[in-house]
């Protein structure tokens, strides 16, 4: 049957944005809803280590997330599991409708859906997704123990997922399309001197190859985008990590976006075009990308919501 409620503030998404804008919209007595969307905790779910969060010299990504809601759920958010497929933001109260049949209506929204990853786009890609085609080493990773791998990319979780996958694989193959890498330098070092590792320079993915019947991946040939030669690289696996792009389709329409579809906000602010609508995270971050960044926005989101809900209930007494 379907519902509707209505909150005074609706979080969507469950990344160390929407957790950390939960955390502080809840100590100032907002009572958020926040919807968790397809992937609880967010990108990083995806990953094992984290290095770089404060506080901790290395702590699991999953545990981490699952810290984190607590942290939400323990300061009085409601968490939801849904997926919000519309949102209408051009009348108050901004109206999201969620894939449970469950309508919320708001007075003000953060936006904190984060970014997904990128794919190639080549038709064999697709034909062997789920099949040896994967951008997620630690959900798959295991899948090819003693099995030769790809990795395709040159950021950090290009290098991140090719270091992780030396614990199953016999051999990964870098694959990246420039000589230079755009990981951090810690990283980098790891992998120049993994054994298992070995780059292939100027190079990008031309055709995965495979068999039918089992579906599965035997080879990729390689291009040289210098000179167009292919090289055929044996491997069961292919894991696409080429970075990632902004999850902003609920809102592309409305909201001035840039770079590729990352949400504009105000230099300074999480506010967006629309008042009262926020926006926090790697949504609106084509620079930084990090959890402690996204953490970061996610208090300014909770922090400026609260002001704007406050001049709101100002505004309705004057008029009164
Ligand atoms: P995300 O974590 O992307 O979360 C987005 C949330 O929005 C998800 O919960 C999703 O379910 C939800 N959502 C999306 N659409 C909807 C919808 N329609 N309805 C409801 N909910 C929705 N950063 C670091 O600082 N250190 C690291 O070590 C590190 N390692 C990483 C490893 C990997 C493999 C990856 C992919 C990223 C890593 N990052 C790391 C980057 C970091 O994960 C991101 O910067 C951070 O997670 C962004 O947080 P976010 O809250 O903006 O969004
Ligand atoms: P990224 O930094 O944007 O790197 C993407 C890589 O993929 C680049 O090397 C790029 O090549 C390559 N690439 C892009 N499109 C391609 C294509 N069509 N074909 C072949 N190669 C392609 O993305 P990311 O590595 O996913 O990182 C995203 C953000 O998350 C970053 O801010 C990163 O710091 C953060 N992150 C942090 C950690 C950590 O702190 N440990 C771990 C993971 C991610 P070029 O270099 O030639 O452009």
């Amino acid at each position: 049957m379907s519902t509707t409620r209505h909150t005074r503030l609706l979080i969507i998404g469950s990344g160390p944005a929407g957790y950390t804008a939960a955390v502080y919209a809840s100590r100032a007595m907002l009572s958020p809803i926040l919807v968790q969307g397809i992937e609880p905790g967010g990108q990083l779910t995806t990953t094992t280590e984290v290095e770089n969060w404060p506080g901790d010299t290395e702590v699991q990504g999953p545990d981490l997330m699952v810290r984190m809601e607590g942290h939400a759920r323990a300061m009085g958010t409601e968490i939801v599991s849904d997926i919000i497929t519309s949102l209408d933001v051009t009348q108050r109260p901004f109206t999201a409708k969620g894939d449970s049949g469950t309508t919320y209506t708001c007075d003000a929204v953060i936006l904190a859906t984060g970014a997904r990853a990128k794919w190639l786009g080549l038709p064999s890609e697709d034909k062997f997704k789920g099949f040896g085609v994967s951008a997620c080493a630690t959900c798959d990773g295991f899948f090819y123990r003693g099995a030769e791998i790809v990795v395709v990319g040159g950021g950090n979780t290009a290098v991140e997922e090719a270091l992780f996958l030396t614990n199953f694989a016999s051999k990964v193959t870098l694959i990246h399309r420039r000589d230079t890498l755009r990981a951090e330098k810690i990283m980098q070092d790891r992998l120049l001197k993994h054994p298992k590792i070995v780059p292939l320079w100027h190079h990008e993915i031309a055709e995965v190859i495979g068999t039918e019947n089992p579906q599965g991946v035997e080879a990729v040939r390689a291009r040289d985008v210098r000179s167009g030669a292919i090289t055929e690289i044996p491997c069961k696996g292919v894991f696409v990590a080429i970075g990632h792009a902004p999850a902003s389709e609920l809102v592309a329409d409305v909201l001035e976006t840039h770079h590729g579809g990352y949400v504009k906000v105000e230099p300074g602010t999480t506010r967006t075009s629309i008042p009262g609508v926020f926006a926090a995270g790697d949504l609106t971050d084509h620079v930084y990308r990090q959890a402690v960044t996204s953490a970061g926005m996610g208090c300014m989101a909770a922090l400026d919501a609260e002001r704007f809900l406050a001049a709101q209930e100002v505004n309705l007494q004057a008029a009164e």
